[in-house]
């Protein structure tokens, strides 16, 4: 297998290269952008398997990377935030990041966080091979899972891939109500209350995408996949 390659924009010079060491002896070859810019024109001339991606940077902050390098190929994106800075972490969950960390965090979980991703993302691509399963059909939402396309009501919405996996867990069991903590241990590998923002962003990034009537809200429990008319 090809070694995997991770970009890592951050500009703070000891926390990138302590990461890129701690994913270099894991097996992963490193990039480090310290700029905006630089980390959206690395992610263009060397096609990355995964972006970590800090907020505050010069040039343009993290947000605005995110949304660069989502627009032109989805990929998994791991979000660094400081410490309560809740607005970042919504805004960039809401830009097409995957998953967040908050800072200070130890490279072990950092790593730890990399593997859940990529396993993840792995998962869903072995999950189906091309052609094999008929699309998943629900009322005008149509889920091509072998070409990871997403339709409703004819017309094609742009997921990204942590927003398709979750689209199609809701769909196999449709009405069924899911527990947010139970999405977040199922699809983004770990479990801790703080973490079920991400789910509740992941949730208002689909509605937007395809209909706010798609998702139910289970108030204080979690979600259901309601099937469209
Ligand atoms: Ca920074």
């Amino acid at each position: 297998m090809r070694e995997r390659r991770i970009l890592v924009v951050e500009d703070e010079r000891t926390i990138a290269e302590s990461v890129a060491a701690r994913l270099r002896a894991e097996g992963f070859a490193v990039e480090i952008a310290g700029t905006g810019p630089a980390g959206v024109d690395a992610a263009r001339r060397t096609p990355p398997d995964l972006v970590i991606l800090d907020v505050m940077l010069p040039g343009f902050d993290g947000l605005e990377v995110c949304r660069r390098i989502q627009a032109e190929r989805p990929v998994p994106v791991l979000i660094l935030t400081a410490r309560d800075d809740e607005t970042d972490l919504l805004v960039g969950l809401a830009v097409g990041a995957d998953d967040y960390l908050t800072k200070p965090f130890s490279p072990r979980e950092l790593a730890a966080r990399v593997h859940a991703l990529l396993r993840r993302v792995d998962r869903a691509r072995e999950a189906v091979t091309p052609g094999a399963a008929p699309p998943l059909v629900l009322g005008d939402l149509e889920i091509n899972e072998a070409e990871r396309r997403v339709r409703r009501a004819g017309l094609e919405a742009h997921l990204t891939p942590t927003e398709f996996d979750l689209l199609v867990h809701l769909a196999r069991r449709p009405r069924a109500v899911h527990p947010r903590e139970r999405l977040l241990a199922d699809l983004w590998g770990w479990a801790d209350a703080s973490g079920t923002r991400t789910v509740d962003s992941h949730v208002k990034a689909l509605r937007r995408k395809l209909g706010a009537d798609l998702i139910r809200t289970v108030h204080g429990v979690g979600y259901a996949l309601e099937v469209p008319k």
